[in-house]
Parts: structure tokens; sequence; C-alpha cells
């Protein structure tokens, strides 16, 4: 695989498409064990989750369900700050066993909002799984219980992961070329 540009910036490869399968396989073994027996429902939060959804759940042996979300933000008066909905969240979640999937963890904020709208609706356990977790830049306490694969603090495209709009497609995942 060699460089490619997508708008104004270039992109260099960075994980290969098997170093990524085989983490994205020891995710699947890890969430198998833990939740074999409690039908977990994932939530893919759109648009990038996509790929690694259904890179995941097609490792799962075990019966689970999967929808999908997309988080909308606005701001709101000064006092509520910025103001996050989840839209598309149509199935009851009380008493389920969710897991969140992400594409990426970066500063937390996203998931942040995420666990707060889930947690008011009473679930069993919510947990997070994501595709790429970028450790150095993350801001919360919140645990990221299962990561694929930890990256440092660039900005990479590839595999759901876009820049504006492109990118997504990209096999494997790719970071930007600075300067
Ligand atoms: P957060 O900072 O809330 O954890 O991440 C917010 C969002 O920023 C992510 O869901 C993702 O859409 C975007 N993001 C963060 N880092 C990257 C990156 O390296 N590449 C791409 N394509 N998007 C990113």
């Amino acid at each position: 695989m060699s460089r490619v540009r997508l708008h104004d910036k270039e992109f260099e490869p960075f994980i290969p498409v098997a170093e990524m399968e085989a983490a994205i396989q020891q995710v699947a073994q890890d969430i198998t064990r833990k939740y074999a027996d409690k039908r977990p429902l994932f939530l893919g939060v759109l648009n990038g989750s996509f790929f690694f959804a259904a890179e995941l759940l097609k490792r799962l042996p075990i019966e689970c369900e999967i929808s999908f979300v997309k988080v909308a933000s606005y701001h709101g008066t000064r006092s509520t700050g910025t103001v996050s909905q989840l839209i598309g969240l149509n199935e009851k979640i009380e008493g389920r066993h969710v897991v969140v999937l992400e594409d990426i963890v970066d500063t937390g904020h996203t998931i942040r909002h995420i666990m707060d709208i889930l947690a008011e609706r009473h679930p069993a356990s919510i947990s997070i799984a994501t595709l790429l977790f970028k450790p150095d830049a993350y801001k919360q306490d919140i645990t990221i219980d299962h990561v694929a694969l930890r990256i440092p603090n660039a900005f990479v495209v590839g595999s759901g992961l876009d820049h504006d709009g492109l990118g997504r497609n990209l096999p494997g995942i790719f970071k930007i070329v600075e300067g």
C-alpha cells in the first residue's frame, strides 16, 4: 500500500489489515468469554463504527443483537453548555447488557456524553469497545473496557474513519503525513 491523498492532506500506511484483524479477533474472544450467556445489545456509534461493528460481530459465536445510534450535539444555553442527543436509540435498554462500539476514542468527550445518556435508562451493564484508542489524548476517567489498538496522538483514517467524508473505505489504518 502506498500513500493516498484525501482532499488537501496526504496519508501513509500505518496499521496493516492483518494486524488490525488480529487485534479485533482478540477483542472478540474477550467479549465472547464475558457475554456468552448475557445476550448483549451492541450499540454502534455512526458513522465510523460500521466497519468495526461488522468485523467484530462476525467473530462472535454468541447470541447478540446490534443497533446503531448517532450522536447529535448542539449548543444549549450558557448554563447547559453543549447538549448531546442519541438519535436512533429505539431499543429498550433497561436491564440489558449494552456494549457501545466506537471507531476511535480520542479525548473521550463523545463517549462521556453517550455513557451519561445511556446510564439514565438503567441498563444492567454498559461497557465500551473501540477499534482505536489514543491514550495520550484521553481526558476522562471512564474505563475503555475493550481496545483493539492503542495509537499515538496523530490523525488517522481508514476502516470507517474519514477525513471530511473521504477515506472510510481504505483498508487498514493510514496516518496523516505532517508538514
Ligand atoms: P473524542 O475526542 O470525543 O473522543 O472523539 C471525537 C470524535 O473525533 C471521534 O468520534 C472521531 O469522529 C473524531 N476523531 C478523533 N480522532 C480522530 C482521528 O484520528 N481520525 C478521525 N478520522 N477522526 C477522529
